[in-house]
């Protein structure tokens, strides 16, 4: 298909969700809230506050100077470093690292390079948390800016999902729930689903680990991306009748106690701000634009966006997608900005384009600069270990059998 200079033009994004994407992210560590993008409007919990500790000499350096200092410390350092970088980071940082990928990608190539003593991820905490629980002994893993939370791992902590759990085996008077943690939440949580029989799931695997959870039990607890649990649910022939959400803050849960008995999946009240962002409009948007264009989204979308997308999948699952098109097919694509825009570079055959007109990206991918990395970097030249990420050796434990269920957890026979 052929595309006009106007079309082309039309399609690029012309405007920011936030204007304080213009600014330095160093001017925003320090202050409440994620930062501009998109889930710079969701509640940041008390604990999760993690300041930000850029030096100013950092902050004042050149572009120039800050490429320098990382290109150099990365040579003076070797093999003792590994630098991961996601696939929603920035090209700034992603050009710097070793591996880029998801996040559970990631924190296996680690394990590919059992010689670097340092890994230094350049993605948000939960993955940092990720990759050290599976490190070796003597990895260490560090975050560049501490402030690189995420908030949907953030919208379910372990306090507020111990108090649920209690409220449902009330109510439901059994052990018949097993639950289900997204990738994208903290340690804790994995820990508590190490405890408490229960698995951790990706967005590539999550309909293999919930056929696994429902051999376990009647009931899944799934937190904390409603989206992805009801998308999953519902691709699994699960009515909607029994994935009602439940309200944690209430001492019911807010649901009705026989609906909770009947459920199949609670799902949690979490959701990906930029994920959420996505439409059914953009689609046909899209669509009434482009004849035969094919339009992908990410599961952690909503489900009315799932339902009229062609396809939905992981990130690797839409690259896949992107890799298969032919030579001058449309692709509309509903994930992170940074990766639809890599795709697009890779495939300059095709035309690729975020279904998303306004530029949005993660708030919290976006709090990792080169300025964060040369000083993490220059840190560990000088023999100081800077934004440690370290996970308590129990906490650590209990997740790791998590982890293990999820990897020998195998789809079905067709
Ligand atoms: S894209 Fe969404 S889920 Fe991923 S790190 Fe950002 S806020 Fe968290």
């Amino acid at each position: 298909m052929t595309i006009s200079i106007h079309d082309r033009i039309a399609l690029a994004s012309t405007s920011t969700c936030d204007s304080g994407l213009a600014a330095d992210p160093w001017t925003f560590d320090g202050m409440p809230g994620y930062g501009p993008g998109a889930s710079a409007a969701d509640p940041i919990p008390d604990p999760v506050a993690r300041p930000g500790q850029l030096p100013v000499a950092y902050q004042r350096m050149s572009d120039d100077e800050l490429h320098a200092r990382i290109r150099a410390a990365k040579e003076t350092l070797g093999e003792r470093v590994v630098i991961l970088g996601h696939f929603y980071q920035r090209d700034e940082v992603v050009q710097y690292a070793d591996f880029v990928g998801d996040s559970f990608q990631l924190a296996n190539a680690a394990l590919t390079r059992p010689e670097a003593e340092t890994i230094v991820f350049c993605g948000v905490h939960f993955m940092a948390e990720t990759a050290d629980i599976l490190a070796g002994a003597d990895q260490r893993v560090i975050l560049p800016n501490l402030a690189a939370g995420c908030s949907m791992a953030d919208m379910a902590d372990v306090d507020t999902v111990e108090a649920a759990w209690e409220a449902l085996r009330e109510v439901c008077g059994d052990d018949d729930t097993v639950p289900v943690t997204y990738m994208n939440s903290s340690a804790a949580l994995k820990a508590f689903c190490g405890r408490h029989g229960g698995i951790v799931c990706t967005s590539s695997n999550a309909s293999t680990v919930l056929e696994w959870a429902f051999e376990q039990g009647r009931r899944v607890l799934f937190f904390p991306d409603q989206h992805l649990g009801r998308n999953t649910g519902k691709a699994m022939g699960v009515p909607l009748e029994q994935m009602p959400m439940i309200d944690p803050r209430k001492p019911d849960l807010g649901v009705d106690p026989q609906v909770l008995r009947d459920a199949r999946v609670l799902l949690w009240p979490g959701f990906c701000s930029v994920h959420r962002r996505f439409t059914v409009e953009q689609i046909e948007n899209a669509r009434s634009r482009f004849d035969g264009c094919k339009v992908i989204v990410h599961p952690e979308c909503p489900m009315p966006v799932v339902d009229a997308a062609d396809a939905s999948g992981s990130t690797d699952a839409i690259r896949t997608f992107v890799g298969a098109a032919a030579p001058g097919d449309v692709i509309a694509i509903g994930t992170e900005i940074n990766l639809v825009n890599r795709l697009a570079a890779e495939h300059p055959d095709k035309t690729i384009f975020c279904l998303d007109p306004v530029v949005c990206p993660c708030s919290t991918m976006y709090r990792i600069h080169p300025g964060y990395l040369a000083w993490v970097l220059d840190g560990l030249v000088e023999g100081e270990v800077r934004n440690q990420v370290a996970v308590p050796d129990d906490v650590a434990r209990d997740a790791r059998i998590a982890l293990e269920r999820m990897l020998a957890a195998l789809p079905k026979a067709p």
